[in-house]
C-alpha cells in the first residue's frame, strides 16, 4: 500500500520503485486523499528530519551475522557455566559477584563496545544488546553490574577529549575497572533540574559537594562520573559532568540499598565532601552535562530493554518446561488450550520486545536518531518482562511462589526494569515529543 510510508521513504535515501512513485503522486493529485491526509503526508512535513523511519534504507534482515551468532553462543555458554550455578547464592547473600565480574571482563563483556583504538572490541550497541540478553537470561543483577559500565563510560565516549579517552579507556580495556554513573539524588529522580550536588570552579580545579543515591556499583567502582550543577538557578542548563576516581579524598560510600530484587548488584549512596576535581577531568563543556547524560542514558536504555528480554525468555522457558511435565486431571498442563494460549502470548510479547530493542540498537549503530526507539523499547519491554514473569510464575502455581524455584527471583528482578533508567512517564513523554516533531506539530 502506498501511503504515508511512501512519503517518509521519499525523504530518505531509498530508491522508490517507479510504479509506486507514479501511483502515489497520481493519488495525491487526483484528490484520493482528504485535505487533512494530504497535509499529513506532504513530504515537506518531514523535510530535514532524519529519523530511522524517514531515512532507513529498506534492507531488512532478521538473521544475525555469523560473528553475532558466535558472540551470542559464547555469552550463552558463559552464562550457563558461570552465572546460572551461582545466581541464587548471590541473590540470597547480596554479595557483590566479583568472581563472575572478573571472568566477564576476561570474556570481553566490559570492553566489547569500546572502539578498537583504545583496546576494545569495536562492537556496536546491537552486539551489546545481544550479550545483555544472554547475561540477563542467567541473572539480571549481574547483567546490571556488568552493563552499568556501558552507561558509566558513555559520557567519555560521547564528549571526552582524545586525551581523556586515551588516559582512561586504554587502561580500562587492559584491566578490570568499574565506572559508575552518578546522576540520581535523594531529591532528584525523574526531575534532574532538582540536582543540587554542586561544583565550584577554583581556577584550575573544581570542588565538588553533595550526595547521590541509588548508584549501581557504588562503593565497588573505581571511577564515578558525577553530574553536578555549577549554578542551580540554571536548572538542567547548569549541569556539568565530571570524572573522579572513587578513592579521591572526600568521597564516602553511604548505605547499601537492601533491595527486593537484583540483589547481586551493589546499589549505594555516595557522599562528596570538598572533593577536588582537576579541570582535565571535566567531561565536555560547562553546562553540557544534561545533554551528555541524556545521550548516555538513551544509549544505555537499549541494554536495559535487551535485559528485559533475557529475563522474560528464561521465565517463559521455565513455564513451558513445567507445563509439559506437570500432570493434572490426567494430562500435562500443556495439553490445556488455555495454558497453550498463555505461553503463546508470552512468546509473542518476548519476540516483539526483542525486535524493539534490536531496532533501537540498529538505529543507533547506523547513525540514525534513536531516542524514541530507545524509549519505546525500554518502556514496552519493562512492562513485558513484568507481565511475562508474573504469568510464568502463575503457571508454576505454588511452586512458582517458592524460593526453591527460580521464578520468584525472576519476578523480583523484573520489577527494576520498569524503574531504573527512567520510569514509564519519562519514556512516554520522550516518545510523544518525538512523535509530535515527526508529524510537524
Ligand atoms: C536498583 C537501582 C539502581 C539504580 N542505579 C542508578 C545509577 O547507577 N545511577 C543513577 O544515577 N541512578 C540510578 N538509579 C536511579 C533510578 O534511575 C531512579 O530510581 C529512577 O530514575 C526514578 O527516580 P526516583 O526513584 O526518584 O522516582 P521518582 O522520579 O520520584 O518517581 C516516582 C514515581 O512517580 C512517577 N513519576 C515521575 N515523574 C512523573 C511525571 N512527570 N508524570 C507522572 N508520573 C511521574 C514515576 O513513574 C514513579 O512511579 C537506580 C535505581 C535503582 C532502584
Amino acid at each position: 500500500m502506498i501511503t504515508l510510508a511512501f512519503y517518509e521513504r521519499r525523504n530518505g535515501s531509498v530508491e522508490i520503485p517507479f510504479r509506486e512513485r507514479r501511483i502515489a503522486s497520481r493519488r495525491m493529485r487526483s484528490g484520493a486523499y482528504s485535505p487533512e491526509r494530504r497535509r499529513l503526508i506532504s513530504p515537506e512535513r518531514f523535510q530535514g528530519r532524519k529519523t530511522s523511519e524517514t531515512t532507513a534504507p529498506i534492507r531488512i534482515n532478521f538473521e544475525l551475522t555469523p560473528d553475532q551468532k558466535a558472540l551470542r553462543d559464547s555469552v550463552r555458554a558463559f552464562t550457563q557455566r558461570e552465572i546460572v550455578p551461582v545466581a541464587a547464592y548471590y541473590d540470597r547473600t547480596g554479595e557483590f559477584p566479583w568472581e563472575v565480574v572478573r571472568k566477564a571482563f576476561d570474556l570481553g563483556l566490559f570492553t566489547n563496545y569500546i572502539p578498537k583504538k583504545y583496546g576494545g572490541g569495536g562492537l556496536g550497541v546491537f552486539e551489546t544488546a545481544i550479550a545483555t540478553e544472554e547475561i540477563a537470561a542467567g541473572c539480571m543483577a549481574m547483567g546490571t553490574s556488568i552493563m552499568i559500565n556501558v552507561l558509566g563510560t558513555a559520557p567519555l565516549l560521547l564528549a571526552g577529549t582524545e586525551e581523556q579517552k586515551g588516559r582512561i579507556l586504554i587502561p580500562y580495556c587492559r584491566q578490570l575497572t568499574l565506572v559508575s554513573f552518578c546522576f540520581t539524588e535523594p531529591d532528584a529522580g525523574s526531575d534532574p533540574s532538582r540536582i543540587s550536588t554542586h561544583a565550584d570552579f577554583k581556577g584550575d580545579h573544581y570542588i565538588l559537594n553533595g550526595s547521590k543515591c541509588f548508584i549501581t556499583n557504588g562503593g565497588v567502582a573505581d571511577y564515578y562520573v558525577v553530574f553536578a550543577t555549577l549554578d542551580k538557578n540554571k536548572g538542567t542548563k547548569g549541569l556539568t559532568a565530571f570524572l573522579t576516581p572513587s578513592d579521591s579524598e572526600g568521597i564516602k560510600t553511604g548505605k547499601i540499598l537492601n533491595k527486593m530484587g537484583q540483589r547481586a548488584s551493589n546499589t549505594a549512596e555516595i557522599f562528596f565532601e570538598d572533593v577536588k576535581i582537576p579541570i582535565e577531568n571535566r567531561i565536555g563543556a560547562e553546562g553540557e552535562g544534561y545533554k551528555i547524560a541524556l545521550q548516555s542514558i538513551s544509549k544505555s536504555r537499549i541494554n536495559v530493554a535487551a535485559g528485559s528480554v533475557g529475563i522474560a525468555r528464561t521465565a517463559m522457558e521455565h513455564a513451558l518446561r513445567h507445563a509439559q511435565k506437570r500432570v493434572q486431571f490426567n494430562q500435562s498442563l500443556a495439553n490445556f488450550q488455555y495454558v497453550q494460549f498463555r505461553l503463546a502470548d508470552m512468546a509473542t510479547q518476548i519476540e516483539a520486545a526483542r525486535f524493539l530493542a534490536w531496532r533501537a540498537a540498529w538505529a543507533h549503530d547506523q547513525g540514525y536518531r534513536y531516542g524514541k526507539e530507545s524509549s519505546m523499547a525500554k518502556d514496552f519491554n519493562g512492562d513485558v518482562v513484568m507481565k511475562v514473569t508474573s504469568e510464568a510464575l502463575d503457571l508454576l502455581g505454588g511452586y512458582g511462589y517458592s524460593k526453591d524455584y527460580p521464578m520468584e527471583k525472576l519476578m523480583r528482578d523484573a520489577k527494576l526494569m520498569q524503574i531504573y533508567e527512567g520510569p514509564s512517564p519519562i519514556h512516554k513523554t520522550i516518545i510523544y515529543r518525538e512523535l509530535a516533531k515527526e508529524y510537524g506539530f
